[in-house]
């Protein structure tokens, strides 16, 4: 016997369909006690979530403009899902209520909370489980950070008087009781804390892949599934671009060391990904376990003889771009030189400003700029003390004529780090997956 939170993404219960498919997984398991739902995603393509009509709504509402078409959108959406499954809840108090404080100016997180809150009201009807509001175990402060500690005391105390609980995800409230919403996606992280909360034996995390790929589909033609992989993996695929699961929702799980299982609600008989704490059981010496990257970035190339030996180059490197306000990604160096990689949003027009600064705060000899970079970030616990690997990854992109700007490998060794041009970004992850996972397929 255990205990499992489990969270179903907006495509999980979109419809009275996938609300079916969700009693049955949730039935087919007397310890999925806790759930998380967030509002309904969309049906298809050209569908809306309600989240977004619902920030819609709020930005109508503000703007002084009539919302009811949208809103009757929602309304409509939410009964048409209780009317299919047959549910004789009564939802008009609350879309009146709802209504009514949107017109009397209620706040943007306020307003799309609303989604989650009804959602979780219709599941937890037709789970037959009982509906716990967020607001009242989930907190934040004034300034809109999560309160950990003070959520997780009342939380578990709360949440030990209910066996079986729904509680939607995405939103608590703050010390003087308004209601504060996670950043768009929260609802991953909402599963996490309760998983957290009640001492969960597993955090499911349903939705409508099956797990993560060791590649991107779009770029590698059938990626084989990741089965397994360790939350400092993950963070460093998710960091490169690998989304499935929202960033912030790996700490509290990671902190307790609750392993969290990707599931997919439209094929519940795949296992999935598991994310575990490293525990040395799934490292195959030589193996990866996946290829992320991004495109977007510009290297600013400093060069300035005996830099090394100059005391405080790199603060006065980085105090510049601090107070330009801009963050970087890599800081690779040599003796002589060192490279900043930053992410082309972040510079916006301010890239003349910054090189001016950088000239004038640490006079270098030179400083060189290249644009449309991309970085790919391969990952996997089992690169760690083997020998060849670097080997392996340069020989793969230098047989197929891609030149490499950066290189950075981080100490852990789980990571290396290849900056080369946009146009070769696509070409060069085929090539490492290649290299590593499908050396020859012909055989
Ligand atoms: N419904 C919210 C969003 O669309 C939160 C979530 O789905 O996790 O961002």
């Amino acid at each position: 016997m255990g205990t499992i939170v489990a969270k179903f993404g907006g495509s999980s219960l979109s419809e009275a369909a996938q609300f079916r498919k969700v009693r049955a997984i949730v039935e087919a398991d007397e310890n999925r006690r806790y759930i998380i739902p967030s509002a309904p995603g969309k049906r298809d393509k050209n569908d809306y979530k309600v989240t977004d009509l619902l920030y819609k709504c709020h930005a109508l509402a503000q703007e002084g403009h009539p919302f009811m078409d949208v809103f009757t959108v929602i309304k409509d959406r939410y009964q048409s899902i209780c009317a299919d499954l047959g549910l004789s809840l009564d939802l008009d108090p609350e879309f009146n209520a709802i209504e009514r404080a949107i017109a009397a100016g209620a706040s943007a997180d306020f307003t799309a909370s609303r989604g989650e809150y009804l959602n979780g009201k219709i599941l937890a009807a037709y789970l037959g489980y009982t509906f716990v509001d967020p607001a009242t175990i989930i907190f934040f402060d004034q300034q809109g950070h999560f309160d950990a500690e003070k959520t997780q005391a009342v939380l578990s105390q709360e949440l030990a008087l209910h066996r079986k609980a729904v509680i939607p995800g995405f939103y608590g409230s703050t010390p003087d009781g308004q209601i504060h919403t996670f950043s768009r996606g929260g609802s991953d992280i909402t599963g996490a804390i309760v998983a957290r909360g009640v001492q969960a034996t597993l955090y499911e995390n349903w939705t409508d892949v099956s797990g993560f790929l060791m590649a991107d589909p779009r770029i590698v033609e059938n990626p084989k599934p990741i089965r397994e992989i360790t939350y400092r993996e993950l963070r460093e695929l998710a960091y490169m671009g690998a989304t499935v699961l929202h960033d912030e929702a790996i700490f509290p799980v990671r902190e307790a060391k609750i392993p969290i299982n990707i599931k997919n609600t439209n094929d519940p008989g795949d296992p999935g990904t598991l994310i575990v704490k490293d525990n040395g059981s799934i490292r195959t010496p030589g193996s990866i376990t996946g290829i992320a990257g991004r495109k977007g970035f510009t290297i600013i190339a400093i060069e300035k003889t005996l830099m090394h030996s100059e005391t405080g180059f790199g603060r006065k490197l980085l105090s510049v771009i601090e107070n330009h306000g801009i963050s970087f990604e890599h800081m690779p160096s040599g003796i002589d030189t060192i490279s900043l990689v930053i992410a082309d949003s972040q510079l916006d027009n301010k890239l003349e400003k910054v090189l001016v600064d950088i000239d004038r705060v640490c006079r270098p000899d030179a400083i060189e700029v290249f644009h449309d970079i991309a970085l790919i970030a391969t990952v996997g616990v089992g690169m760690a003390y083997t020998p060849g690997i670097a080997a392996k990854l340069f020989t793969a992109l230098a047989e197929a004529g891609i030149n490499v700007r950066m290189i950075d490998q981080g100490s852990s060794e789980i990571n290396i780090i290849v900056g080369l041009e946009n146009k070769d970004f696509e070409e060069a992850v085929r090539r490492i997956y290649t290299a590593f996972v499908d050396p020859d397929p012909e055989r």
